[in-house]
């Protein structure tokens, strides 16, 4: 999302005159689109502050916008700490940065703008460009968040959920299309409740048409989705998606925690057997899906009876790939105020023992990969290695593959040869 939000102000940037540039330093304005998640996202944010320091007292610049989720939350006390912050702005007001960007630039104010409320939403509507890919966009659907897990601090920084209107997401999607984007990823906090805060006539409008309007249109070659909530996690979703076409078979479904009790505290709404019947569900409609899935590990409470249910739940359903995490106290929310946090080490005992339990899945699984064929997108020269491209398949798994510079954007077959938890290797067919 803030990659999203990052590629929409661009284009309301340039469309104003700005320039991008790679040097950061000896730029007049830097925007950074921040993330409160876990205190790790925020004290990396700071420790990037912090390097402006020099560059202020000497020249007076960079300027700094600092939006997103943090900005939402540390709000006034960010450019009293740094000066150099001249532009904050919460997630729900980016209608208002380019101006205040501006305005910061041209009159040296310092712009503060507060959010308006969790409902007041003032966005920015303005086509996105994306820049880290060219054949690959994001596009939200839905704004904030209204589960109120007991650990995130998500609904109380993106405010109450939103879904944007179904024609603006078409046409959005549609441009990017034209503009020559292969694959679109819909984002949401909870995707499939897409629809459900229509009071008026499009009260019909649901995700899985969303997604299968999405679907066709003529040019798209990919269509992803993220992220699902396993009780909204509705059949007529996985009816668009066997459908075939070019709705990917990769499915993110957080679980968060394998023990009921822990459920139950974090306020997820399922138990551990409807999280598993659903796994059985989709298995049987997309044999071939990829699951990945969130967990996370030190809730307040959790004994290590509980723990290892996590990790029995993770050997159960064998997912493509687990997104982990140590329990992070979010001030504000109901977990943080719980006296029975579990040790920092202890957390950090826990989150090792599941991501090696992880690693030899996800190794098995990317092995048994080894000499089949598989359709890959190849969309961006590989970080390391020359005349290597990366790619995906339909499943999400990332592939490295020997081939000319110019197949970049093309889909091509590609024969799996080598394998890592975390990657795969191959060559053209
Ligand atoms: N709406 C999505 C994504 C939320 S944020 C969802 O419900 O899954 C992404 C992930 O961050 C969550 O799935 C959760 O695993 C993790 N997370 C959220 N709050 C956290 C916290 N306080 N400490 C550690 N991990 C957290
Ligand atoms: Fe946070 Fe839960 Fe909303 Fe996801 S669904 S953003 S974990 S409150």
């Amino acid at each position: 999302m803030n990659a999203y939000d990052g590629d929409r102000l661009r284009g309301a940037m340039t469309g104003r005159g700005w320039r991008e540039t790679d040097d950061v330093f000896g730029s007049d304005f830097a925007i950074f689109v921040t993330c409160c998640i876990r205190d790790k996202a925020e004290q990396k944010v700071l420790s990037e502050l912090g390097r402006f320091r020099a560059s202020w007292e000497r020249k007076g610049r960079p300027r700094i916008a600092l939006l997103g989720c943090m900005a939402e939350r540390a709000g006034a006390e960010l450019p009293k700490r740094f000066p150099w912050v001249r532009v904050v702005a919460g997630p729900r007001r980016l209608g208002a940065v380019p101006d205040a960007i501006t305005d910061a630039y041209e009159n040296g104010r310092v712009r503060v703008i507060p959010s308006a409320g969790p409902r007041a939403l003032d966005d920015l509507y303005c086509a996105p460009v994306p820049n880290a890919n060219r054949h690959k966009a994001y596009v939200t659907i839905a704004h904030g968040c209204d589960q109120f897990c007991s650990y995130c601090i998500v609904p109380h920084v993106r405010g109450r959920f939103a879904s944007r209107d179904p024609d603006e997401i078409i046409r959005e999607a549609s441009s990017l299309v034209e503009g020559g984007v292969k694959e679109i990823t819909l984002l949401g906090q909870n995707v499939n409740t897409y629809g459900r805060d229509f009071v008026d006539g499009r009260s019909g409008c649901r995700f899985s048409n969303l997604l299968s309007d999405v679907a066709s249109l003529k040019g798209l070659r990919r269509l992803r989705f993220t992220t699902s909530h396993p009780v909204d996690f509705t059949d007529d979703i996985l009816d668009v998606m066997s459908g075939g076409g070019v709705i990917c078979p990769s499915i993110n479904l957080p679980v968060q925690a394998g023990s009921d009790k822990v459920l139950r505290e974090m306020n997820r709404r399922y138990t551990r057997a409807e999280y598993l019947a659903l796994i059985g569900r989709v298995r049987d409609a997309l044999p071939g899906a990829a699951i990945t899935t969130d967990l996370i590990v030190g809730f307040p409470g959790e004994t290590e009876r509980e723990f290892e249910e996590s990790v029995s739940l993770l050997e159960e359903v064998r997912f493509d790939l687990a997104h982990t995490a140590a329990y992070s106290p979010r001030e504000g929310t109901p977990a943080a105020a719980r006296d029975d946090q579990v040790p920092a080490g202890e957390k950090a005992r826990r989150l090792v023992r599941v991501n090696e339990v992880q690693a030899l899945i996800s190794r098995a699984i990317n092995k048994s990969m080894e000499g089949r064929t598989f359709e890959v997108m190849l969309d961006e020269a590989a970080p390391r290695g020359e005349g290597l491209l990366q790619g995906r398949t339909v499943t999400d798994k990332v592939v490295l593959v020997r081939a000319p510079g110019e197949m970049e954007g093309s889909i091509r077959g590609v024969r799996v040869t080598a394998s890592t938890p975390w990657c795969l290797e191959g060559d053209l067919t």
